[in-house]
């Protein structure tokens, strides 16, 4: 479960990032966050893997406040933790499957990984991954060779290696076609029932948080100020 009790970020700059969220998100919801640009999207589920980190409150993951955590600690959170970006954030010049497996990084090791010493188990896991978002044909492919949706699919597929408890989407179809985003969003729908995965995805289109959310919060400058099913969002708005 993840606890947001009371917790602000001021940036340095003094932006106030997110005002007072006081959020619980149950294990494997599938949960989608909108809201206008700036609103603090970003900056709500970037705090849930400490990319930044909130200048007030609590965040409790499984009852533990992750504001306290160490170098250490954040380096075990952010394997349970997985995220995807709206630019894919692959190693271009790699393949396919030289990104994908980079999703066990934090549990293999450095060096390892350095001379291309993954166990088997990994190697399949990452095979599987590829194969649950349909995209094990381009194995050997430079990751910069494909498409837009392909290589969102194998930044699925890389955080699916990582097997993570929680998935953290920031704007994952906001670089898609319409057709192409209804894809990976059927991916990442899929894949959190299957792997029972919490899962917060980032969208600024309600049409589309709509058709895909349990449940919608709606975000305006860095407060929620709607949060429920989606049953209500039209009596909402
Ligand atoms: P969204 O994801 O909804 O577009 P963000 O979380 O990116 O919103 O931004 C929330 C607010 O925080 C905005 O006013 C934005 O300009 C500001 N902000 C985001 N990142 C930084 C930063 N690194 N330094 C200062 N202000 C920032
Ligand atoms: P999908 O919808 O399955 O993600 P597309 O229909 O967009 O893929 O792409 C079809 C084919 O064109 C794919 O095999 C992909 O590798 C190739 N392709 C798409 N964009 C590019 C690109 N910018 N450079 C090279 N190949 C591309």
């Amino acid at each position: 479960m993840i606890e947001f009790k009371d917790v602000s970020l001021v940036y340095p700059n003094g932006t106030q990032g997110l005002k007072n969220i006081n959020l619980q998100i149950n294990p494997g919801e599938f949960v989608v966050v909108v809201g206008l640009s700036g609103a603090g999207k970003s900056t709500l589920i970037r705090s849930i893997n400490r990319l930044v980190k909130p200048t007030g409150g609590d965040l409790l993951i499984d009852n533990e406040n992750i504001l306290n955590y160490g170098s250490r600690e954040l380096r075990k959170l952010r394997t349970k933790v997985g995220m995807i970006f709206q630019n894919y954030n692959l190693v271009k010049r790699s393949s396919v499957m030289k990104n994908v497996i980079s999703g066990r990084l934090g549990h293999t090791g450095t060096l390892r990984s350095m001379f291309n010493l993954y166990p088997k188990e990994d190697l399949a896991l990452a095979y599987r991954s590829l194969e649950r978002v349909n995209i094990a044909d381009k194995l050997y492919q430079r990751s910069d060779q494909l498409s837009g949706g392909q290589q969102q699919r194998v930044a699925i597929a890389r955080v699916l290696t990582q097997q993570p408890n929680i998935i953290l989407a920031d704007e994952p179809v906001a670089s898609l076609d319409p057709p192409t985003s209804h894809q990976v969003m059927t991916y990442l729908r899929k894949v959190n029932k299957e792997d029972n995965i919490t899962t917060i995805v980032n969208l600024h289109f309600i049409d589309m948080a709509m058709e895909y959310a349990d449940r919608i919060i709606g975000m305006r400058a860095g407060e929620v100020v709607y949060d429920g099913p989606v049953s209500d969002v039209n009596e909402a708005t």
